[in-house]
């Protein structure tokens, strides 16, 4: 028989460890390389202003200066969540009957593009060809992909390919830039999305940046404002407190630490490679993917039945429990990706060398292993 990864219980333990390590050894003892850094870097003057009216306004005006010139655009919408946004923009534009077509440099897209399609009843097409790329007559909208949850970046040429392709047609593009906005830019000195020729575009704030989980749109004030009407009418938008951490991490933000990471990755690529491991590399640091986990595993304790996103999950929770490094499985929402993902850009990667990094990731390797082999899977997720 084979188990199924509880997705609840697991983040439950997870968050729980994080809380017990808080308490005995401070938060500074944590080890955040997610590339997700919810920093929330607020002064007791700001926070003297949020209040119901005031907050608004004047965060608004603020965000949109420092909005504006990071996704360019005429107005920016900070929003509760990126997918908030996407959800708000997709009811805006998409009716029953359309097509979506959406265009990402490599598989899966963000769920949210997916489940709205559908709660508005909208076909909805993935391309990762570019050769395949097409418009059909029911085409609404078309959605370009900047970087992928994995952190795999759109070449200029497919985006601006794209971009073409929709605009002969008029019509409307709308770019996913959730990590994007940054890692394209600071990595392969790609324009924004606007000035690419995308009519909207969305960013995550707290990703490759020190800003809170929330969402920013950018583009024209007509689109914006229309956008801005659904998302008041569902509650989606941020509320000040949020707005005025992401103008504190706009205001910080500087593309050196990704550009240094861009660089030094290789470095730390080869070490892992020197013992013996397969990882893949990622714009600002590496991954391994769960099938990759699982290989592993096996390599070293034999075939098993146990599914590789609950081994994936169990290396996630030891690399947290035993080395204090946090990475996505063990922590994110359910659903979310089961790739251990180092971002070494993230600046709690100033807390460890790289041979200790790759010490950690060895030995949670030998770790996993033995949990596998002794049955203690459920222990490790969830008790
Ligand atoms: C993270 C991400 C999102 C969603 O961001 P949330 O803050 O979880 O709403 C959407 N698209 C891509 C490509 C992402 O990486």
């Amino acid at each position: 028989m084979t188990i199924e990864l509880d997705e609840i219980k697991k983040r439950e333990k997870g968050l729980k460890i994080i809380n017990e390590k808080i308490k005995n050894e401070g938060i500074d003892s944590l080890i955040d390389l997610t590339g997700l850094a919810g920093g929330f870097d607020v002064t007791p003057k700001d926070i003297s202003l949020l209040e119901t009216y005031a907050g608004p306004a004047v965060f608004d005006e603020k965000i949109q200066k420092v909005g504006i010139e990071h996704l360019g655009g005429e107005k920016v919408l900070p929003l509760n969540r990126t997918t908030s946004g996407i959800a708000a923009m997709i009811m805006t534009y998409v009716k029953e009957g359309d097509e979506i077509a959406h265009y990402l440099p490599e598989e899966p897209g963000h769920p949210s593009i997916a489940r709205t399609a559908k709660l508005v009843g909208a076909d909805y097409v993935e391309y990762t060809d570019i050769n395949d790329f097409k418009i059909n007559d029911n085409t609404s909208l078309v959605v370009i992909t900047g970087t992928t949850m994995d952190h795999e970046v759109i070449s200029e040429n497919d985006f601006k390919y794209v971009i073409n392709k929709a605009k002969e047609q008029d019509i409307l593009v709308f770019v996913d830039d959730a990590s994007g906005a940054r890692l394209r830019r600071a990595v392969y000195n790609q324009p924004t999305a606007i000035d690419l020729g995308a009519d909207l575009s969305v960013t995550s704030t707290d990703k490759l940046m020190e800003g809170p989980r929330g969402g920013l749109m950018a583009g024209s004030e007509k689109l914006i404002d229309e956008i801005k009407l659904t998302v008041n009418q569902y509650g989606f938008e941020a509320q000040a407190p949020l707005v005025v951490g992401m103008i504190k991490a706009l205001e910080k933000y500087s593309p050196e630490r990704i550009k240094e990471a861009y660089v030094e990755k290789d470095e730390l690529y080869q070490k892992l490679i020197d013992k013996g491991l397969n990882p893949l590399t990622t714009p600002t640091g590496f991954m391994f993917k769960e099938d990759e986990i699982k290989n592993v595993v096996v390599d070293k304790i034999g075939e098993m039945d146990t599914p590789s996103d609950i081994i994936a999950t169990v290396y996630s929770m030891l690399l947290l429990e035993n080395y204090n490094i946090v990475t996505i499985p063990a922590v994110g929402m359910p659903g979310a990706s089961k790739t251990i993902r180092i971002d070494w850009s993230a600046k709690d990667s100033d807390k460890i060398t790289m041979d200790e990094m790759v010490c950690a990731i060895v030995d949670t390797f030998n770790k996993t292993a033995e949990v596998c082999k002794n049955n203690k899977v459920e222990q490790v997720l969830y008790e």
